[in-house]
């Protein structure tokens, strides 16, 4: 493991924290507690908030968010891999933590050793999980219903009456959620998103008359929590908006409330240079001054996740209040940007993030990169410090 520092009120994984370069991504924790409070007023006080921090948190950080998210309101919170659950228990986070994706039926007892819930959807998984289980305490288990998603999940009434009468008769499992994920909640149409609760509903009546009460029903994730708010049963799943990017910008107008972009990205200009007309500018020699121009070298590139692509469809940057391009071929670690005017070294560049009155969005960088708000925070990478304030 890591060791773990304390800065201002939250844990950072030392790691992270490169002290030496001039490129960071700024984590703003009251945005995540804001998000969270906005989708509650959207929903019956009853309703739990599952705070999903998978991937690192979308590369916001796992431990912080968590941390955070229980603190403004969330009472679980959701993962892919067992491994992201570990990591959260090791760093002390106590809250009910669900794995949305499959784990392999021997890593079962992991999941039981840290007092993790996890998704099953499979009879075989059940029957060899339970070879390796010990006798107590009962594992807690969620079932995962496929209604439309064809990603994970049971598909059919036989194999949910088979395995909810394995989960009763077995007393290594306990079954205390059934869930399923919707696959058009971010578009605009409800005709899909309607079958699919259709078939959901179904399921959960059937469930019940083998098991008996089930205290966590749930299918919204972002885009249904916030769109279609109300007709939930007791549980959403909040992974995208908490970090305050809408699901999918084309439906973005249809959302109640304000959200609160939680990264921003920075770095500063590391030189500064007065290039002559026809001066070529990175690999391939690509861009070509068209005058004379002030030519500015910024520390990040690829290697950081700030994709090559970030240069096409008219990339652009902030420096001093002004949008500025990014010119030529972006580099493993770094990059060139055309100012306006002279600026001196350590000048800050934001390329995610707002300066004055202007903003460069995630909304914005993933439109640049015809790709999902998603993509953006997930693929800067490590090597990039994350600044919790
Ligand atoms: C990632 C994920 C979520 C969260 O989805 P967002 O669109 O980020 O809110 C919810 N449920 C499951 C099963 C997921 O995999």
């Amino acid at each position: 493991m890591n060791s773990w520092v304390k800065q201002g009120e939250f844990i950072v994984d030392t790691y992270r924290v490169n002290q030496y370069r001039d490129t960071w991504i700024d984590v703003d924790v009251k945005a995540i507690a804001s998000n969270i409070k906005a989708v509650k007023t959207l929903h019956h006080p009853d309703v739990n908030v599952m705070a999903v921090v998978k991937a690192d948190g979308y590369g916001h950080g796992a431990v912080t968010v968590a941390r955070m998210a229980i603190e403004s309101g969330a009472t679980w919170i959701g993962v892919a891999l067992l491994e992201e659950a570990v990591e959260l228990r090791e760093a002390g986070i106590d809250a009910p933590i669900l794995v949305l994706g499959r784990i392999n039926p021997q890593d079962a007892p992991v999941a039981q050793h840290y007092r993790v819930s996890i998704t099953v959807f499979q009879s075989e998984w059940l029957v060899e999980a339970s070879s390796y289980l010990d006798p107590e305490p009962p594992l807690d288990v969620h079932l995962k219903c496929d209604t439309g998603m064809g990603r994970i999940g049971l598909t059919d009434e036989q194999s949910l009456l088979d395995i909810t009468k394995m989960l009763k008769a077995d007393k290594k499992f306990e079954m205390t959620g059934i869930y399923t994920h919707l696959a058009t909640a971010d578009e605009w149409g409800s005709d899909y998103l309607t079958e699919q609760l259709k078939a959901f509903q179904a399921y959960v009546q059937l469930a019940k008359e083998t098991v008996g009460n089930i205290p966590h029903i749930h299918y919204s994730n972002s885009a249904a929590s916030l769109r279609y708010p109300g007709n939930d049963y007791n549980m959403i799943r909040f992974g995208i908006s908490m970090y305050g990017l809408v699901p999918a910008v084309e439906t973005a107008t249809d959302i109640p409330v304000s959200l609160k972009p939680a990264m921003s990205l920075h770095s500063r200009l590391t030189h500064v240079k007065k290039v002559q007309p026809e001066t070529s500018i990175s690999y391939g020699a690509t861009y070509q001054a068209s005058e004379e121009e002030w030519i500015g070298t910024v520390p990040i590139g690829y290697g950081d996740g700030w994709l090559r692509a970030n240069a096409t469809n008219g990339g652009e940057v902030l420096v001093e209040g002004e949008r500025c391009p990014i010119v030529g071929r972006i580099c493993m670690d770094q990059m060139m940007i055309r100012l306006p005017a002279e600026a001196p070294l350590g000048t800050k560049v934001t390329l995610i993030g707002k300066q004055g009155n202007k903003e460069i969005s995630i909304e914005e960088v993933s439109e640049r990169l015809s790709t999902i708000t998603y993509e953006i925070p997930c693929t800067l990478n490590s090597r990039i410090p994350r600044i919790y304030q």
